[in-house]
């Protein structure tokens, strides 16, 4: 899987130079060339999916498996004391390479790199927004029903045992408004 006009398919194939840092069977690290901070990097799988919802359990299982390696490299390397782990997914949330992808920002206390702003929901929004997801999620148990059976022989067999696989998905239990508050999915 590979896309002739991707430019991360190209840095797979060493058609264009990177500073690589981690590399296996499926999965290359390499260099931000326009770092957010200095040690920002990127890992990827070797094959070309468009992003993360469009990546199959079992590949995304491997890439943040990696990342988890990578990052703990990056801490070490770099004398961070933190990192933010992200990836765009499609071109409203700012993705700009249409080929999934991790970035590890290192991060040290007090550094510049600003938080998301953060809002409060208004009285019954979240409620709402709980159910609409909730809702949607007990009737379409997975976004990508093609890759379903492959998934359940795959590594991530065991999340899909526990969660949400062929044997339904789990009950929606909203939150209590106390738990609601604490959580934010928005924090970095
Ligand atoms: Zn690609």
């Amino acid at each position: 899987m590979k896309d002739e006009n991707c430019v991360f398919c190209k840095i797979v194939a060493g058609a264009i130079p990177s500073f690589k840092v981690y590399e296996d069977d499926e999965v290359l690290a390499f260099l931000d060339i326009h770092p957010v901070s200095p040690g920002h990097t990127l890992v990827i799988p070797k094959a070309h999916f468009p992003d993360f919802s469009a990546t199959p359990e079992e590949v995304l299982s491997r890439v943040v498996t990696a990342a988890q390696r990578v990052a703990a490299g990056v801490l070490a390397g770099t004398g961070a004391s933190g990192f933010n782990l992200s990836t765009a997914n499609g071109q409203s949330a700012g993705q700009e390479v249409g080929h999934l992808h991790f970035h590890i920002i290192p991060r040290k206390d007090r550094d510049e790199h600003k938080p998301w702003q953060q809002r409060e929901y208004a009285e019954g929004e979240a409620a709402k927004i709980a159910n609409a997801i909730g809702e949607r999620l007990r009737n379409k148990a997975s976004p990508r029903p093609a890759y379903r059976r492959q998934a359940s022989r795959g590594v991530s067999g065991g999340f899909v045992a526990q969660g949400v696989g062929s044997a339904g998905p789990p009950p929606f239990r909203p939150s209590s408004p106390k738990q609601a508050s604490g959580y934010s999915a928005g924090r970095q």
